[in-house]
Parts: C-alpha cells; sequence; structure tokens
C-alpha cells in the first residue's frame, strides 16, 4: 500500500493557491485540478459515490461494515495559502535527517536554520520533506487529504477492523476563511467529525478564539488652519485617543495562550474623516463580551465628549469558541487521546489562536476538532513535512474509527 507522503508528492504540485481578491467560487478556478484528481482517486479505491459538486467541495463515503455506529467525518482542505507562491513546488525529500540546518536552495542561498527553528533537532533521523526555497509546500493541508485517503485505503484493505460509516471532505478556500460557506452538512451526514489540519505530531484542537470585527469612522470638522481655533475637530486624533481608550496590553504582541487582544490593523485618517479596524478575540465568551462591550462603551464616550455622531461604530461577529460545541460530546476529544496512546503518540492539546473551518461547521451542527498532520511552518518557504508524523496520523485517525466501530 501507498504511504501517505507518496500521495502528497502527487498532490502538491498542483498549484491550488485560493485568492482573496476574488469574488468566485471556488476563489481559483484550478482547487478543480486537485478536486477532479482526488475524485478519480477516491473512485478507483472503490469510493463510488465520490463526487465534486459546482462549489468544488469533494464528498464520499466509505459504507460501513456494522450497524448502528456514529458516522465520523473527515475534513482537509483543497486550496493553499495566498501568503506564498504554490506554483511549481518541487519538494525535496531529505531522508535520515542530521538534525543541521538544512540548505533549501543552494542557487538562491536559501537555507533553514536550525537556530530560528529550534526544533528541528526533534527530528533528528526522520525523514523530511521540504520546498526549494521558492514555493511553500502544500502540506497545509495536502498531508491532511493524503493521510484521509490513506486511512480510507487501509479500511478498504483490512475490512476485518469493524466500523459505521465514514464521510470524506475535502473543501476548497479554507486559507481565505471561506472553507465552511458552501459546506452542506445535512448532505454530508456524519454525526462528528475531525479536520486533519493541525501541525506538529500530537496536537489536537478544539477550542479557538471567540471572533468580532469593529469597522470604526471618527468624523472629524476641517477648516483652515488660520482661522481653526475652536472650530477645527481632527478625526485623525480622536481616532488615537479612541484607541487609548483601550487596554494598551490587550493587543497581539503582548498575549499568549488564553489571552484575548484588540487588534487595530487598519487606520486611515484625514482631519474630516478616519477609518479605523479591530479585530476582537477571546477564547472565553465573558470576556468576548465585555470586550465588545468596552469598545462600545470607549465610541460612546468620544461622542460625549465631542458631540453626537463623531464616532460610528459597527461591530460583527465572525466566528465562535468551538469548545462550546465539543464540550457536550468531549468523547470525540477523548477518543483521540486515547487513539494516541495506543500508536505512541503524547497528545498536545492547545488552544488556537485563531478559527478553524472546524469551528464555523461546529456551529453548523458538525461538531468537528482539528488533528495534527505532521506538518509544521505552514504557509511560507520553509513548510516542512514529516514523513513518519504523517504515518502516526494515520494511525492515530485508524485507531479512532476503530474504537467507534466496536
Ligand atoms: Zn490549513
Amino acid at each position: 500500500m501507498e504511504r501517505a507522503y507518496e500521495k502528497f508528492l502527487r498532490y502538491s504540485v498542483v498549484n491550488t493557491k485560493s485568492d482573496d481578491n476574488s469574488e468566485s467560487i471556488p476563489s481559483t478556478k484550478s482547487q478543480f485540478d486537485l478536486a477532479n484528481i482526488l475524485v478519480d482517486e477516491l473512485k478507483s479505491i472503490g469510493i463510488e459515490d465520490a463526487h465534486v459538486d459546482d462549489n468544488c467541495y469533494v464528498m464520499g463515503t466509505l459504507k460501513g461494515n456494522v450497524e448502528n455506529k456514529p458516522v465520523i467525518g473527515l475534513i482537509a482542505h483543497l486550496d493553499t495559502s495566498p501568503d506564498f507562491s504554490g506554483k511549481n513546488v518541487k519538494p525535496n525529500i531529505i531522508e535520515d535527517y542530521d538534525g543541521n540546518d538544512i540548505v533549501l536552495n543552494e542557487e538562491l542561498d536559501i537555507v533553514m536554520k536550525v537556530s530560528d527553528f529550534p526544533y528541528l533537532k526533534d527530528y533528528e533521523g526522520q525523514t523530511l520533506i521540504t520546498t526549494d526555497g521558492t514555493t511553500l509546500l502544500g502540506a497545509d493541508n495536502k498531508a491532511g487529504i493524503a493521510e484521509i485517503i490513506t486511512v480510507i485505503e487501509y479500511l478498504i484493505n483490512n475490512p476485518e477492523i469493524k466500523r459505521g460509516d465514514i464521510k470524506i471532505a475535502f473543501t476548497p478556500d479554507e486559507e481565505i476563511g471561506r472553507g465552511a460557506d458552501k459546506f452542506d452538512v445535512d448532505k454530508f451526514g456524519a454525526d462528528f467529525a475531525y479536520t486533519i489540519d493541525g501541525g506538529f505530531i500530537g496536537e489536537i484542537e478544539y477550542e479557538n478564539f471567540n471572533a468580532a470585527s469593529a469597522s470604526i469612522k471618527v468624523h472629524g470638522v476641517n477648516i483652515h488652519p488660520g482661522s481653526a481655533k475652536l472650530k477645527m475637530k481632527n478625526s485623525i486624533l480622536i481616532g488615537m485617543e479612541l484607541n487609548r481608550l483601550l487596554p494598551e496590553f490587550q493587543v497581539p504582541q503582548y498575549t499568549e495562550g488564553y489571552e484575548g487582544f484588540f487588534l487595530l490593523d487598519e487606520f486611515t485618517g484625514t482631519v474630516e474623516l478616519t477609518k479605523m479596524e479591530y479585530i476582537i478575540r477571546d477564547h472565553d465568551m465573558e470576556k468576548f463580551l465585555s470586550k465588545k462591550v468596552l469598545i462600545e462603551k470607549a465610541c460612546q464616550f468620544i461622542n460625549d465628549k465631542y458631540g453626537p455622531g463623531t464616532v460610528e461604530l459597527v461591530l460583527t461577529d465572525s466566528y465562535f469558541n468551538m469548545k462550546e460545541k465539543i464540550v457536550p460530546v468531549i468523547h470525540i476529544v477523548d477518543s483521540v487521546v486515547k487513539a494516541m496512546a495506543t500508536v505512541g503518540v503524547k497528545p498536545i492539546i492547545k488552544p488556537i489562536r485563531g478559527g478553524t473551518d472546524g469551528a464555523r461547521l461546529s456551529y453548523m451542527g458538525l461538531p468537528t476538532p482539528n488533528i495534527f498532520t505532521g506538518g509544521f511552518n505552514f504557509h511560507g518557504k520553509f513548510e516542512t513535512l514529516c514523513v513518519e508524523h504523517m504515518d502516526k496520523a494515520v494511525e492515530t485517525i485508524v485507531e479512532v474509527i476503530k474504537s467507534y466501530g466496536k
């Protein structure tokens, strides 16, 4: 049987970069290129209902061989990050890695240094797949796709393993936050699912941020500076004042773990009009809500001080912490922890400081934690995949499926 990394090598050369400036679904046509390859592969191993829909969602079912067992979904995304080139990916295999700096590209002098990525030391003796320094690798998330298909193939080849139906989905446009947009949860028909889209071996994630955006307009009054006394209202300065009302230390550069933040990530202004775009993040729902109240109060204070209508605020929720939807079915996490113990992987449970498609799917009625792929340094030229850890991801998922078939 083909190992997961061999499949990965085939998928990695298909350019599936998504594009956040595109309005089309999927955002780039080339995602269909991989989708079609995957449908053919799934069909060739016996997934008869494998298909891709008009929105580029690949779905298929591995029929169960026992009745009345939970239907488990396995999900990965087709696209790669718009942050870096995904064209002409040339994966490079390093066998029995020696633990030293890795020259990705001699000509261009691109080196992955142990001093920059100290965890490279942990990979001594393993087989790594790297880039040639000019593209990303696409381990995020083609490693997940390769692992899922390997799991399916393994289950088909080992029919003595008792299991319920397994549902497979490969989704487009995850990297631009649209992966769950057209996901038909009812059609998928799983009781719960896993995204295979994590990084380091052992990672299981089922907590992510609650997220909102705050879009603020500050209206000023412009007037010739020579005659501006007690008349000019400079919206730039008022915007700066507004920002000072937010806690200085609750920003990304001073927070980690479960600490939330306000991020001012766009600020453009003239005397007349200033626009400020914030994102607000917190794992804890109460703290999240109080952050939203705080920014509302800050805007209110400015309006009290400078007159009604000076500040306009639009608060929009983006996504919520999936924990709320996972805890009632926490067995879906416990089963992964147990599976890891069986295959000799140490579980690492940590909160995601971001969101996942799984978070949105969880709120659409499909509880979906995230499992590691064995890759790291995603979204850039240092993206790397560990072949042995891919195998461990496959073993972990097989064990989870076994545990629900008993
Ligand atoms: Zn991903």
